[in-house]
């Protein structure tokens, strides 16, 4: 392993599900020196208290996991906070990454940075080819601009900085917020509630007919400690001056959102009708990765989609059961 036991690791956002599955992946591999900050004591869009926080903890590695995320909805409407704090936080910790002299640094995007129309399954090769999905064209140009940071820093500073661009995430710790959410969490809660109340159907936003690819939030976790694990050697055939240091992750396989409907259901246990809303937005009409990349490098996902769901669903139902009254 390239990271040693006794490294000085910072992750950044971990209170998210994507950083909370990082911080338990590296503790279930020995590390022990984790890093962390709340949003209450740590405000990453304030560049001098996060220079001030790296002059003090000097971390050797970090996992940028950080960010304003949210579903189609959130992204769209909230378009301002997703541009201006993404860019924020991640300009403030890469800057303040190299001053002092991190060793490497993960960048955590999404797929949404990849053109909308898009030759499928998505390249790595293929970012900058075309015009971007519009209702979250602010989030993806932020990461975007992320990516050729990492790049760009890497080319004149010299530091080894990699980009990972997940697919769809889902899993414990998610936000299930009924507008706000992404559709997992969203549907998640949709079905538990009209089973509840014993409704005849439930709603589920647009046609149906996009398709998604969805990913574990533990298998992404393991795929970035992965990855920021590998030997020095095949570490930096990723770090090139002719190609954005950018890996795909995700399954290699979608589904439509209908389809996904109907398996959250079967696990929720809703034997309704599913609506679809045709006044709300598809969004992009497929996005599935080529993951041809991530497993050269000798990883692969491992979560069986409905046992994922499952366990999600048992986290949804612990939260709810917790939630004051
Ligand atoms: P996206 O992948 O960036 O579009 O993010 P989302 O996870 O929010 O949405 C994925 C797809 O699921 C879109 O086509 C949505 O219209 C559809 N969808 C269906 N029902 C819902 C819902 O209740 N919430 C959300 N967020 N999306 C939904």
């Amino acid at each position: 392993n390239a990271i040693p036991r006794e490294a000085r690791i910072y992750i950044a956002g971990h209170r998210g599900m994507v950083g909370g599955a990082i911080v338990r992946e590296l503790q279930r591999q020995g590390y022990h020196n984790l890093i962390t900050r709340t949003h209450e004591e740590l405000d990453l869009t304030r560049q001098a208290d996060v220079e001030a926080f790296f002059a003090a903890e000097r971390p050797q590695y970090v996992f940028l996991a950080a960010a304003k995320v949210g579903g189609i909805h959130a992204n769209n409407v909230y378009r301002a906070d997703f541009i201006s704090q993404n860019l924020m936080i991640q300009t403030n910790v890469i800057n303040a990454a190299w001053q002092n002299d991190v060793e490497r640094l993960l960048f955590l995007g999404s797929s949404c940075i990849y053109p909308k129309e898009c030759p499928q399954p998505i390249k790595e090769s293929y970012l900058l080819t075309g015009p971007l999905e519009s209702t979250n064209q602010p989030y993806a140009l932020a990461k975007i601009a992320g990516i050729e940071m990492c790049w760009s820093f890497n080319r004149q500073h010299g530091t080894r900085y990699l980009a990972v661009m997940p697919t769809n995430l889902y899993g414990p710790g998610d936000n299930y917020h009924p507008e706000n959410s992404h559709v997992i969490p969203a549907l998640i809660r949709k079905a538990h509630e009209a089973k509840l109340r014993g409704d005849a159907s439930m709603t589920v936003w647009g046609s149906g007919r996009p398709m998604r690819e969805f990913l574990y939030s533990e298998d992404m976790a393991a795929a970035c400690v992965y990855l920021m694990n590998l030997p020095e050697a095949e570490y930096r055939t990723l770090l090139t001056d002719e190609t954005p240091p950018l890996v795909n992750i995700g399954v290699g396989h979608d589904m439509t959102i209908a389809e996904l409907a109907q398996a959250i259901a079967r696990v929720v246990g809703f034997e309704g009708e599913l609506v679809f809303d045709a006044s709300k937005p598809d969004g992009t009409m497929r996005k599935l990765l080529d993951v041809g990349k991530l497993a050269a490098y000798g990883w692969k996902a491992t979560m069986p989609f409905e046992t994922g769901i499952a366990i999600s669903y048992e986290d949804f139902l612990k939260r709810e059961s917790s939630r004051p009254a």
